[in-house]
């Protein structure tokens, strides 16, 4: 393997990518020594091994090993390599620092080698790490031991400038890539191509295939070839039957050469932990740093922002060592330029996230402090094993646990880590508080970073899933706050939410207390119960401890220590207190608060509760209600056809229906216009009547006694003869034009009237002078006049007679 030595002054840290040596013709004696060694595979025994030699490697492997001296294989390496050579699948589990990382990429070369694998042959071997950091280590640890081999390997990192990787694609043969990256160049790079995809390893498999990245795993696992060989390792390694199925692991070889040992961690880790307040952390690691300067430490801490947060704080404050500060949000350049310096450097202390704690092979590092507690057992591992690492390494680790963090330790020490309390010397602890907070009230950028790391570390102890040992409840905030350098506690806005939502539920179940208090006989009384709510005014589970008064206000930050106000403290008290529920219920119901009403989740609701959807109900004012009989269908086949209701459209179907139905339609259509001119009809009588009246010579109108128009041409006469003519075909053409109008005046409109100067022009109203004859023709046209014209006509009529 070969550098580009343009490319890797040009581009600085792209010289990662390594262009294709051309391939030297494979002599006859190259064949033989392959078959030589294939025809060995089988006859491997790991006890039998001893060094490398004695496994059927080739010359060009076994130089490499040895110019970096690697001589004697490691357990995993003995038993793994011999099992992966014959092409099975493996399962390795082994201790952190034992040599995972040589145990498949020996297999790896050998592989590629007996295959004659060339550059045209493109991608024979990917290996996915969790990590850009651990890419990089394996990549490395490939290019010192493999480069008398002809293969390209290439480091496939997010970070790195994608255009240069996407071209070289079709040249790598062997890929070191973290899982993101590869699967965007899977998406988007035409030239990446492995569909002859020799062997897939993953690098802390159980990591890989964890939730964080499940799906990107799946898409990748999709686009592999299934007929390849498969090897996972890790300090940790998964049995889960499901990984092992994504990964179409049938029958893999489990390789696990510690599994019988007494420890889990190396047997030269020495590994203690300290019991601590909160806000004693600082104070603590401050005098440790102060003590060890001359050693090579790891500090582990739960978010980005708090590593970022101490490293500057602590540079401010001159321990007296180089600092360092490795995390996930640090740009790429500057992650490099970080891991390789801590590499190099003796005396140094780096801060970082479990960015750090998987597979990194710092050298010589003789301190782990782990100051936040591991998430699990398998974190500790991991944290813990970036010392005592190789064959000779030895290292101490501490890890520093709240009173209610203490939990753990038994979960460490059921998985055979020994680890052993001790104590802090109170009188070597030297807290630089006031120190903190002088540099925090001096600089607003470092007090604004205090206030994020505050608040990110809150939220991790919040969202963990371990509720016994990360319980936010026992987490004495201000104190941390404080510890931090910030006087004032940041707000904290989502614990006030839950514990607004907590309070609401105890104030209910303190009515439900109250209740069956008032409904229970004394000497009933459940004394417990009775005891503390005398004292909190929350409801206990029998036999519970009422909570003491620090304990419970301690959540509080606007609260006045002062104040011993009893009502304000009991207000506290149900707003904080702890332990009777657990804390996931807060979180669940703030979701369920801010989850979104989808259209789906609305039908739904309305399926159970069987509302018909678009539908108008009408109401009179006695609140009875009114039956749009036009909604409602009346033929047989209609209602047959609403009853079977199946679903989609049979137009046919809804054709025969709709035609059944218009004949309902017509007949309600009639009597609507016939009540109408009954009406019209009502109106201008009582008009007449009222005119009559106003003749009076008192000007006086009597309900009762109308005016006579018995003299008036009797209209009954013709709108009942037009009524039984209902069916005549201008109404017919007039109902079927109102098929599906929906109201009354839509009724009214489509019923064509002409307008009042219209019909004064077209029909011609009579005027003073018309004959009697024609009056008879102007009453057939009243039909269809509205009140107003009916009015003017009947004025019109009466002065004619007159
Ligand atoms: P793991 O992946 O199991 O945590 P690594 O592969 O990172 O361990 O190896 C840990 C250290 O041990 C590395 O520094 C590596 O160089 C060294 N190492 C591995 N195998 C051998 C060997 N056979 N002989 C000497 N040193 C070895
Ligand atoms: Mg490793």
């Amino acid at each position: 393997m070969k550098e580009d030595g343009k490319d890797q002054k040009k581009q600085g840290r792209r010289k990662k990518i390594q262009l294709y040596k051309p391939r030297k013709k494979k002599s006859v004696e190259e064949d033989a020594a392959i078959q030589f060694l294939q025809a060995q595979y089988d006859k491997i025994n790991p006890d039998n091994i001893k060094t490398f030699k004695d496994f059927p490697l080739s010359q060009r492997t076994l130089k490499g090993l040895k110019e970096n001296n690697y001589v004697t294989p490691t357990e995993i390496q003995k038993q793994a390599i011999g099992y992966a050579l014959q092409g099975k699948d493996i399962l390795g589990a082994a201790k952190t620092g034992s040599g995972k990382t040589l145990a498949f990429l020996i297999p790896i070369l050998e592989n590629l080698f007996c295959k004659k694998w060339t550059r045209l042959d493109g991608v024979g071997a990917l290996v996915i790490s969790p990590t850009r950091e651990l890419a990089y280590q394996i990549y490395e640890t490939l290019r010192k031991m493999g480069h008398l081999h002809d293969f390209s390997a290439g480091l496939i990192i997010g970070g790195q400038n994608l255009k240069f990787e996407r071209k070289r694609m079709d040249q790598i043969n062997i890929l070191i890539c973290t899982p993101g990256r590869l699967l965007q160049h899977m998406d988007e790079n035409p030239l990446f191509d492995c569909s002859h995809l020799q062997i897939l390893v993953l690098d802390e498999a159980d990591r890989c295939l964890d939730m964080g990245f499940e799906a990107t795993m799946n898409a990748i696992i999709e686009n592999l070839p299934p007929d390849r060989q498969t090897l996972l390792f890790s300090a940790t390694q998964t049995k889960s039957v499901k990984d092992l199925a994504r990964l179409s692991l049938k029958f893999p070889t489990y390789v696990a050469p510690h599994e019988q040992a007494d420890t889990v961690t190396p047997e030269s880790l020495q590994q203690s932990y300290i019991v601590c307040e909160v806000d004693e952390k600082i104070g603590i690691l401050w005098s440790f740093i102060r003590n060890h300067l001359k050693q090579k430490v790891i500090v582990f801490m739960a978010t980005c922002k708090q590593v970022k947060y101490i490293y500057e704080l602590f540079c401010k404050l001159r321990p007296g060592v180089s600092l360092l500060a490795l995390y996930g949000t640090l740009h790429q350049e500057k992650r490099e330029k970080i891991y390789n310096e801590f590499c190099r450097k003796s005396n140094v202390v780096l801060f970082a996230t479990d960015l750090a704690s998987r597979g990194l092979d710092f050298p010589r590092v003789n301190w782990v402090i782990q100051m936040d507690c591991p998430e699990d057992v398998e974190t500790y591992i991991h944290r813990a094993g970036r010392t005592a690492r190789g064959f000779f390494g030895k290292g101490e680790g501490l890890l520093m646990l709240l009173p209610h963090e203490e939990k753990i330790v038994e979960d460490l020490q059921k998985s055979k880590i020994p680890i052993n309390k001790i104590a802090v010397d109170p009188s070597k602890v030297q807290a630089p508080q006031r120190k903190i907070e002088g540099l925090l009230s001096d600089s607003t950028e470092l007090k604004q970073s205090a206030q994020r790391a505050f608040m990110s570390y809150v939220k991790s102890i919040f969202l963990m899933k371990n509720k016994e040992i990360f319980n936010i409840q026992q987490l004495d905030t201000d104190a941390y706050a404080r510890s931090l350098g910030l006087i004032v506690p940041p707000y904290i806005k989502f614990l006030k939410n839950q514990q607004y939502m907590k309070k609401q539920k105890d104030n209910k179940d303190n009515d439900v207390v109250d209740k069956l208090k008032s409904t229970e006989s004394d000497g009933d009384t459940d004394q417990s119960v009775d005891k503390n709510d005398t004292d909190i005014p929350g409801l206990r589970k029998k036999g519970k401890k009422p909570k003491k008064k620090d304990e419970i206000i301690k959540f509080d930050f606007h609260h006045d220590a002062d104040s011993d106000e009893d009502d304000f403290l009991q207000v506290k008290k149900v707003d904080v207190d702890p332990g009777d529920e657990p804390i996931e219920e807060a979180p669940t119901l703030s979701k369920k608060k801010a989850k979104p009403l989808t259209k789906a989740a609305v039908a739904k609701k309305l399926l159970k509760k069987k509302i018909k959807v678009n539908t108008q109900v009408k109401f009179t004012e006695e609140g009875d209600a009114i039956e749009d009989e036009k909604r409602d269908v009346k033929s047989e086949l209609a209602k047959q056809f609403v009853n079977e209701n199946v679903g989609g459209i049979d137009i046919e179907k809804a054709k025969e229906v709709l035609q059944e139905e218009d004949k309902f339609d017509k007949i309600r259509f009639r009597e609507k216009v016939k009540a109408k001119h009954k009406e019209q009809k009502r109106k201008l009588k009582n008009k007449k009547k009222e005119e009559e009246g106003e003749k009076d010579d008192f000007g006086s109108q009597s309900e009762s006694d109308g005016p006579d128009l018995s003299w008036l041409p009797n209209p009954d006469k013709h709108y009942g003869k037009k009524d039984d003519d209902g069916d005549s075909d201008e109404e017919r053409s007039e109902a079927s034009d109102n098929e599906g109008s929906d109201d009354d005046s839509e009724v009214d409109q489509k019923f064509h009237r002409p307008t009042k100067r219209k019909l004064v022009e077209s029909k011609g109203i009579p005027q003073a002078s018309v004959a009697p004859r024609k009056v008879r023709k102007v009453q057939d046209i009243s039909a269809s006049l509205s009140v107003s014209e009916a009015e003017a006509l009947a004025m019109q009529l009466l002065s004619a007679k007159r």
